[in-house]
């Protein structure tokens, strides 16, 4: 059997809809030797996550997906193999949930200059403590009570940049971000590169001082990831992957679908094991 890890999953602490258990749980059923749970500017899944896999002898290493900007264009941060126990992660992960809470009250007071009344209490009713909700979460309450079809159409009528219930958010630079993960002992990844549609911003990003680059995403065909996975080789950095699992909120990332091969995964949880 090959071995696969997968480096890129959400958990119900973010905007994934399994929670801690089942998630490893799923990891165990694909067949699949390794995980890192990356939930969006959060940990939280972990004070679950690992003890449970601790008792399923399943190997489980640190993660967190950081949102960030770059010349105000979004850029996703993989921090992973920290020690779970680092007040630096800890602290930025305490003024993402800030920066977020108070954009997420800009999209409901949006929402309700549209005629949409969502108390905050129903988007974040699924969201357990600790965890962090968003866009996705408020796409999902306006799915439930009928007012768009799907999360999609949530995104595309009323909270993608551009639609009427958008709010601009204020976040963490890339340099700020890929500090903390090596202050927590880790190693930080550019998350999706082939998301970041401005070569301008592509190029400039990819020179901060990262560790690796995630070349294997999710059902990405191989000549996609061809030209990012020689410029890993190039730099020296890890070659990472993940499916970006995210459970019934995206349902065409399956567990799985991309993964990193052992020696990668190997690197990072003899860091992760050396934090304890
Ligand atoms: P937020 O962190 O609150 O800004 O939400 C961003 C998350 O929403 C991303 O990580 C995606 O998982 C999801 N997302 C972004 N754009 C869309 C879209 N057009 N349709 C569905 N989900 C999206
Ligand atoms: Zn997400
Ligand atoms: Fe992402
Ligand atoms: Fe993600």
């Amino acid at each position: 059997m090959t071995f696969r890890a997968d480096l890129h999953c959400h958990s119900i602490f973010s905007d994934g809809t399994s929670s801690p258990e089942k998630l490893i749980g799923e990891a165990q059923e694909s067949g699949l030797l390794g995980l890192a749970i990356t939930d969006h500017d959060t940990i939280g899944a972990y004070a679950r996550a690992m003890p449970y896999a601790k008792s399923q002898n399943f190997p489980l290493i640190s993660g967190v997906e950081f949102s960030s900007l770059f010349e105000g264009e979004s850029i996703h941060i993989l921090g992973y193999a920290f020690a779970l126990e680092s007040p630096h992660i800890h602290a930025l992960c305490a003024k993402e949930v800030i920066m977020r809470a108070e954009r997420n009250q800009r999209i409901l007071m949006n929402l309700k200059k549209l005629g949409i009344d969502l108390p905050e209490e129903e988007v974040s009713m699924h969201c357990p403590q600790g965890g962090v909700w968003g866009r996705p979460h408020i796409a999902h309450a306006l799915v439930q009570r009928g007012i768009i079809s799907s999360i999609k159409a949530g995104f595309d009528q009323y909270l993608a940049e551009g639609k009427p219930a958008y709010a601009a958010v204020v976040r963490p630079s890339c340099q700020e971000v890929i500090e903390t993960i090596h202050e927590g002992g880790g190693k930080a990844v550019l998350a999706h590169p082939h998301l970041i549609k401005k070569q301008r911003i592509l190029k400039r990003v990819l020179e901060l001082p990262f560790d690796g680059l995630e070349c294997y995403y999710a059902r990405l065909p191989p000549d996609r990831c061809e030209p990012f996975l020689r410029l890993a080789t190039q730099k020296k950095w890890l070659i990472t992957g993940g499916s970006d699992y995210h459970g019934a909120m995206k349902r065409d990332n399956p567990l799985g679908a991309s993964w990193v091969n052992e020696e990668t995964f190997r690197t990072l949880h003899t860091l992760f094991l050396s934090h304890e």
